[in-house]
């Protein structure tokens, strides 16, 4: 059974009076967006890349120096482990999960993203998401945790649960790639076995709709 909180999601819009239609519709619009200052230092805006028919989405914080150079979200080395750990179950971009961040555009330095910049490009993920409906919702690092949850508390003590998402998801935390490169160990509870295990868990719920 997810846990229930306080629910962050914006979804007045009924199917009927969406403002984006399709994916590419919103996809266009967000290629040409200026609504925060992040435009002004980007490369590349980055959408989102996968399966977009699949039911994972997994939404991550945004992007960094290869994904604004490269168009593609989790593309780096962070990125490729996260590729990695998906793949020992069977879940990739190219053929069963759709990954995204919560701003598409890269915070300069790599920066975490302000509340204004994240409510800013809220309209897309929240169209993503309607667009979509996943299943389930891989909330991947905390400030993903933050703004689709907003609780305050680490991830390092909510992740690997289950929590209500929108249109019937359910949500899970995960730690981030990046917090995994730099905790190396293998061993029983170490964040990189305590992910595999949330991954696995992942992919039974992920098996239970075949
Ligand atoms: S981060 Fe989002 S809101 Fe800001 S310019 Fe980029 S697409 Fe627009």
């Amino acid at each position: 059974m997810p846990n229930s909180q306080q629910s962050l999601f914006n979804f007045d819009n009924t199917d009927e009076n969406l403002r984006f239609k399709t994916l590419e519709e919103v996809k266009k619009v967000c290629n040409y967006c200026y609504k925060c200052d992040l435009s002004k230092t980007r490369t590349n805006v980055v959408f989102g890349e996968g399966v977009f028919s699949s039911k994972i989405m997994l939404i991550g914080e945004g992007p960094g120096q290869n994904e604004d150079e490269t168009g593609k979200p989790f593309v780096g080395k962070a990125g490729k482990f996260l590729d990695k750990f998906l793949e020992t179950q069977d879940i990739s971009r190219e053929k069963n999960i759709y990954i995204c961040n919560i701003v598409k555009c890269r915070p300069p330095e790599n920066r975490v993203p302000t509340n204004e910049e994240m409510a800013a490009c809220r309209e897309y993920l929240d169209a993503q998401i309607q667009l979509m409906r996943p299943k389930i919702i891989i909330l991947c690092g905390s400030t993903a945790v933050k703004a689709m949850l907003g609780v305050k508390s680490g991830i390092t003590k909510i992740r690997g649960q289950w929590f209500e998402g929108p249109f019937d998801a359910k949500m899970m935390p995960l730690l981030h790639p990046s917090y995994l490169l730099r905790n190396q160990s293998k061993a029983v509870d170490s964040p990189q076995w305590l992910t595999l295990q949330d991954i696995q868990k992942i992919k039974k719920e992920l098996d239970s709709f075949n």
